[in-house]
């Protein structure tokens, strides 16, 4: 069996990897890394040379999972692509929303190379697109089998915990398996269930390291966290300010609108909510499909429960920043131009506003520079604009969509993999779970597989 990981460095940004075993050949993820542009931001499809593949299968629709499918679609025009049916949903809505916000980096770099793939090409690519039930052995011509399928090469999805239709994938080769995480939480978060994966003996597992650099602290529950997040608000809006927290549209949005549903029903005062028209669209994405499939809080219609108003990239030109409201806009990384990054330019240098972190943001993207500035630090939020002088108030929540490192290394103790390939980390966190992981599975192989290279698994 043979592997090579796809991303062009150690980090989370265009995850795909490679997989051929039994003569058949296909990959996982087609990602878009959200910092670099063009070529550079798709994953590393020279490291396949001339290698024709059966199959493209993802495990749920955030930018760096499905961003490049419709070029990897373009570029192996055989491959038969599957997700789950959510999945498919919501990465049609993405990925029509990348084609637009391409089309206007078009003008802004210069670039004629953009859009990577038109509107007309998304929609030929999403309707070729095959949606798997969960927990259904299918094989990579898409037929549903029995797990049990002689010597054939079969996927099966497993609930991931991590987003609406994020999956886990196992993958069964004659007499052996592998695992691939995507990204997942073991845990419940306010509207996902904790993942649900194979208890099942596996070969070789591909496993994510998202929070590898950070130890969970020993006083964090998300209760907790929740009544934290709340009297943070009460202070702001003491202050006679606004609150900005910048989130992913998928996912996080639906996640934090969730907590402050159970906190207005606590204390948070009634306070209009704002948010983005993408995170708008997949938040009726999350309403539709409340009562399929596993989640909490089923009987919670996002939209109409908390009524948020929409802003959308010509009314966010005009919105002012007003006292005692909450602005849930993405980017989550805010990155120039969109709708959580022009906001912040308004609030960064007063001081009554508020500025509260979430979740994850590589530390080099507008909120990582943000979240680690020093009061009064000079930042640039947008490489085009002046720097701006930090004056808000800023403070950070846990609330992950990603496993705990923890949560990480005792689920791949349990299986005791005979490889594990630590992927989807930043360099310090994957080498954290390497140590900690080489040390505990002294009979596994760990293994953190070099961009590029091929690996005999
Ligand atoms: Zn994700
Ligand atoms: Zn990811």
């Amino acid at each position: 069996m043979k592997f090579i990981n796809l991303t062009r460095r150690t980090e989370i940004g265009a995850n795909s990897y490679y997989l051929e075993a039994a003569g058949r050949r296909f990959v996982l993820d087609s990602g878009m890394h959200p910092k670099f542009e063009g070529e550079e931001a798709l994953p590393n499809l020279k490291a396949l040379g001339d290698r024709r593949f059966q199959a493209i299968i993802i495990s749920h629709s955030h930018h760096d999972h499905i961003g490049a499918l419709p070029v990897l679609m373009r570029r192996q025009p055989q491959a038969r692509v599957f997700m789950t049916e959510p999945t498919s949903e919501l990465g049609n809505a993405l990925l029509h929303n990348s084609v637009n916000v391409m089309t206007r980096q078009r003008e802004e770099l210069g670039t004629t190379l953009y859009p990577l793939f038109t509107h007309r090409e998304t929609d030929r690519a999403t309707d070729r697109w095959q949606s798997c039930a969960l927990r259904q052995p299918y094989t990579l011509a898409g037929e549903r089998v029995s797990a049990t399928n002689g010597d054939s090469v079969t996927f099966e999805f497993f609930d991931a915990g991590h987003v609406l239709g994020s999956a886990g994938i196992l993958i069964r080769v004659e007499d052996r398996t592998v695992f691939y995480t995507g990204d997942v939480n073991f845990d419940n978060q306010t509207i996902a269930q904790a993942a649900v994966f194979p208890a099942e003996k596996i070969d070789f597992l591909i496993m994510e390291c998202t929070r590898g650099d950070t130890p969970v602290p020993a006083t964090w529950s998300r209760a907790s966290e929740e009544q934290r997040l709340m009297r943070a608000i009460e202070n702001a809006f003491t202050r006679g300010g606004c609150v900005l927290i910048p989130v992913f549209a998928l996912g996080k949005t639906q996640e934090v609108l969730a907590i402050l549903y159970k906190l207005r029903r606590e204390k948070v005062p009634d306070c209009p909510i704002y948010i983005g028209g993408l995170s708008a669209k997949i938040s009726e994405v999350y309403d539709r499909r409340a009562q399929m499939g596993r989640r909490q809080l089923p009987g919670l219609q996002l939209l109409d429960d908390l009524r948020p108003f929409v802003l959308n990239a010509d009314t966010i030109q005009e919105a002012q920043p007003r006292a005692g409201r909450i602005y849930v806009l993405s980017s989550g990384m805010m990155m120039a131009k969109t709708l959580s990054n022009i906001f912040a330019q308004r609030i960064v240098d007063q001081p009554q506003h508020s500025v509260f972190f979430v979740g994850y943001a590589d530390p080099e993207s507008p909120a990582g520079v943000l979240r680690n500035a020093l009061p009064n630090e000079q930042v640039t939020l947008d490489p085009t604009e002046a720097p701006q002088p930090v004056r808000c108030h800023i403070e950070q929540f846990q609330f992950s969509a990603h496993s705990s490192r923890e949560a990480l290394i005792a689920f791949a103790e349990r299986l005791a993999p005979k490889k594990v390939l630590l992927v989807h980390g930043d360099p310090f966190g994957v080498e954290w779970m390497r140590a900690r992981l080489s040390s505990d599975l002294p009979n596994s192989e760990i293994i953190v597989p070099a961009p590029g290279m091929e690996i005999e698994l």
